[in-house]
């Protein structure tokens, strides 16, 4: 039987040492003589682990002493009303790149709590390029600019942050620890845990201190960044077991060389992909090159009833969750930082053979 890689999109593939470590670890965590699923958050096991995790995070993305990190719960999806709600700080007007579907959540959301003011829209390309930056309409009074650096569904990922002189705010869901970033170009980065960080449950927020404790109207208290960020991420139980998982897949990425190690390791792999794409005429990817994404890879055979029988012929060889969004169909390939060479390689291999097949 072939081994088993797994290109879900989220909750996506773990790193097969982390899942080594999760089942060794599991019955008995460290000295504590019970799960990490069984112990208080509050005592010095979860608390040692709890504060070497950001410190490891903050190793691995250099993130500034003037940043708080934060260890939360909703998902990415409950930052898109947060970061209003936090950011606003008495302004009417906020900017949002519309570079795809989860642009498009964000705007959404952020529609509830002040004028969006959508600065660049991709919808004219199908989602498959992004506008010059010198032509983005980007409102001087907006309280921020919120982009999504890496678009899931559609594979569209910016190469550059944008310059821009207001707090800058970046849903970093399916990117974040994938390459070097400048954290100090950032006004607030959020991420859900369930691509690059380890298991669903956990929202990790990196937000420069000036900008928490201005909520404006009276708020869930659970929506005002300052109360977790004044508790240590504690105000009350928070996920200990994804925020655990967290921990073992800083450690793993710090072991691997960090984050120029790993942002190598997904330019080869995607370049590989993409290269094996462009080089036959059955399969397709239509996205702006320049723009494509590093972490996610849609791509199309000539039909859809061909795309079905891809995905369905590629499981059959081991080759998991390789359907496209229902929002664009084709095939998805998911190649997050635990996806090894290895992996790409065998779905190169199963692609050579399904075209000789069927082309
Ligand atoms: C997956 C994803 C989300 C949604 O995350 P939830 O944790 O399910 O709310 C939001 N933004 C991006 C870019 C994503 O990839």
């Amino acid at each position: 039987m072939n081994k088993v890689f797994n290109f879900s999109a989220g909750p996506a593939a773990l790193p097969s040492a982390v899942l080594e470590r999760l089942k060794s670890d599991l019955p008995k965590f460290r000295d504590a003589k019970a799960s990490v699923m069984e112990i208080s958050h509050r005592g010095v096991d979860f608390m040692t682990l709890a504060k070497k995790a950001e410190q490891d995070l903050r190793d691995l993305m250099n993130i500034p002493d003037n940043y708080k990190v934060l260890f939360l719960q909703g998902g990415a999806s409950q930052q898109f009303s947060m970061v209003p709600i936090n950011l606003l700080r008495g302004k009417k007007i906020a900017n949002y790149a519309n570079t795809g579907h989860w642009s498009k959540k964000a705007i959404l959301e952020g529609s509830r709590y002040c004028d969006v003011n959508i600065c660049t829209d991709s919808t004219k390309n199908g989602f498959t390029d992004i506008e010059d930056y010198s032509t983005w309409m980007i409102d001087p009074d907006g309280a921020y600019l919120h982009y999504t650096p890496n678009e899931t569904i559609a594979g569209l990922e910016f190469d550059y942050i944008p310059e821009v002189n207001m707090p800058l705010v970046a849903d970093m869901s399916s990117s974040i620890l994938s390459r070097k970033i400048d954290v100090s170009k950032f006004g607030l980065i959020y991420a859900g845990a369930q691509k690059n960080i380890g298991v669903s449950g956990l929202t990790v927020v990196i937000v420069r201190e000036d900008l928490i404790g201005k909520v404006v109207e009276q708020q869930p208290v659970l929506f005002d960044y300052s109360t977790q960020a004044n508790n240590d991420s504690m105000y009350n139980t928070p996920c200990t077991f994804a925020w655990y998982s967290a921990a073992l897949v800083f450690e793993w990425l710090k072991e691997l060389g960090g984050i120029e190690s790993i942002a190598q390791h997904n330019k080869d792999k995607s370049r590989l992909l993409y290269k094996s794409i462009d080089q036959s005429d059955f399969y397709s990817n239509n996205v702006a090159t320049r723009f494509r994404s590093r972490m996610n890879v849609p791509f199309f055979t000539p039909n859809p009833e061909l795309d079905k029988m891809f995905v369905h012929d590629a499981l059959n060889e081991n080759l998991l969750a390789l359907k496209g969004h229902r929002a664009i169909g084709g095939i998805r390939a998911s190649i997050y930082n635990a996806m090894s060479m290895e992996g790409v390689e065998a779905l190169v291999s199963f692609m050579v053979d399904f075209e000789k097949k069927s082309g």
